[in-house]
């Protein structure tokens, strides 16, 4: 079975001693595509540099909540030469959004956020969306600015929230998050949402598996994510694995 993970921070430097091994190991275990979503600007090179090193890897541009203090002045204008270019294997505007737990003033988060928006919106680019006790103040940017679709990487939210996104054409991305019983709510939206609104992913090397807390994690954890997905969902590994593969594919408007 192919699969894709759809947000993995292969770029970090936790993944420098082993990077090739690690690839190899996800494609080895049926994990042949990887994206790389952007986190400032500065990186951005190397992510450009491991999907043209790697045939199944692609990649985002973006800043990062967590990260925009480290901007330079012009960060916005770095962003939208780069979408210019439009690099073949550049699939989205990311990873961008809101945190409302992180201690940088809401102001400057929504400053960056919403510039991303529209870039994104006039390259018809889709987003890759990082929230965190934000999903209404996100959804209302997203009504705002329509872009093209994308993925709100590993959803938490409600169900309810759930259903707002899909009917915005956003994908929900399923991390290791539902292999741990104590998140109840989130396994449960992950069970009831329709199929088509489903795509995997890691968030490597963060966000270990349950078992597998301190450890570093890996691309090819999707296997267990979409294991533990089909279980809650009592459906076939091979029904929900072509699925996301399909969703996924469109989301991001992979080659076949
Ligand atoms: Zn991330």
């Amino acid at each position: 079975m192919k699969l894709t993970d759809s947000h993995c921070h292969l770029d970090f430097d936790r993944f420098d001693p082993d990077r090739d091994r690690v690839i190899q190991n996800a494609a080895a275990k049926g994990v042949q595509r990887i994206v790389i979503p952007g986190t400032e600007s500065h990186r951005w090179p190397k992510l450009h540099a491991l999907a043209s090193l790697y045939p199944g890897i692609f990649y985002a541009v973006g800043v990062h909540p967590w990260f925009l203090h480290d901007e330079p002045a012009d960060w916005r204008q770095q962003l939208a030469e780069r979408l210019g270019q439009r690099p073949a294997k550049l699939v989205a505007v990311g990873e961008i959004g809101l945190d409302a737990a992180v201690d940088l003033p809401m102001t400057q988060q929504q400053d960056f956020f919403q510039a991303q928006l529209r870039l994104a919106a006039d390259h018809a680019l889709p987003v890759i969306l990082h929230a965190r006790q934000t999903h209404e103040p996100i959804l209302k940017q997203l009504r705002r600015f329509r872009p093209p679709g994308g993925v709100i990487h590993s959803f938490s939210g409600s169900l309810q929230q759930a259903e707002a996104y899909i009917e915005l054409g956003f994908k929900l991305g399923v991390s290791g998050v539902i292999t741990y019983e104590r998140a109840a709510k989130t396994r449960q939206v992950m069970a009831q949402v329709p199929l088509e609104a489903l795509v995997l992913e890691t968030d490597a090397p963060d966000m270990p598996l349950c078992g597998c807390q301190g450890q570093r994690n890996e691309p090819v954890r999707v296997t267990d994510i979409l294991a533990t997905l089909a279980i809650l969902r009592g459906e076939s590994e091979d029904s929900i694995g072509a699925a996301t593969e399909a969703n996924v594919g469109r989301l991001f408007a992979l080659p076949a």
